[in-house]
């Protein structure tokens, strides 16, 4: 047998020894064999710590607990957290892809239930998915901070990433120029986009940003909505 091969019994030897609960087979004085279920440490150990705790609550109004009782919950927590670093250094040495690890997130994620941890986590993986799709696509977020000349529209909101962001009306798409949220309008072409530029910056001389649009909107502002999902299947 290799030490590798050895080794790795040891570990699921002693991994039994601490976690699962044992069958032992015991002589019986009438020749028979009976099967004792024997618990595994830890859970010996939980065990004694709740019979600690009753004895305190029995032993009268002072919920004291004896040494031993301290001893043995303090253990129990050293477990737990001697387990879940054990576990956190296991996942980080295991050779598996970051594909496979926020698969296996998604799966603890899905046990938990306060909503909270649960956002925490959304969040960092969002975060991800936007760095990357930024770098991929950095022209997918380059837009025209300037009211549109066809529809007057300055700003929009857009459903990106499962959240609503308001965003400038004119965007810049790679393969189509630069593209009205709004009215649709495009501009696709080299002329097209410096008759645009042109357009804006007369626009902008003229009726500048603050009192932006006259007519029937009237007080309603720039901001108009409108629900594009260009990147949600
Ligand atoms: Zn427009």
């Amino acid at each position: 047998m290799s030490e590798l091969h050895d080794l790795h019994d040891d570990v699921r030897q002693t991994v039994r020894d601490l976690a699962d609960t044992v069958h032992r087979a015991a002589d019986r004085d009438d020749g028979g064999v009976t099967i004792h279920p024997e618990p595994s440490l830890l859970a010996q150990l939980r065990e004694a710590v709740e019979t600690g705790s009753e004895n305190g609550k029995a032993g009268g109004r002072s919920s004291t607990r004896s040494p031993a009782d301290l001893a043995a919950l303090a253990l129990l927590q050293q477990a737990e957290r001697d387990a879940a670093a054990m576990h956190v250094q296991a996942l980080a040495q295991d050779t598996v892809t970051p594909e496979e690890r926020i698969r296996a997130v998604a799966g603890i994620v899905g046990r938990w239930t306060d909503p909270r941890a649960v956002a925490t986590m959304l969040e960092q993986l969002r975060a991800l998915k936007r760095a990357i799709r930024g770098l991929l696509d950095p022209q997918r977020h380059i837009t025209v901070a300037a009211a549109c000349p066809e529809c007057g529209t300055r700003m929009v909101w857009r459903h990106q990433d499962g959240e609503n962001v308001q965003t400038p009306a004119l965007s810049m798409e790679h393969d189509r120029g630069c593209v009205c949220l709004h009215c649709g309008e495009t501009w696709s072409t080299p002329q097209h986009l410096e008759s645009l530029r042109r357009t804006i910056e007369y626009a902008e001389r003229r009726d500048p940003p603050a009192r932006v649009r006259s007519g029937a909107e009237g007080a309603a502002g720039p901001v108009e909505s409108v629900d594009v999902s260009p990147d949600e299947e």
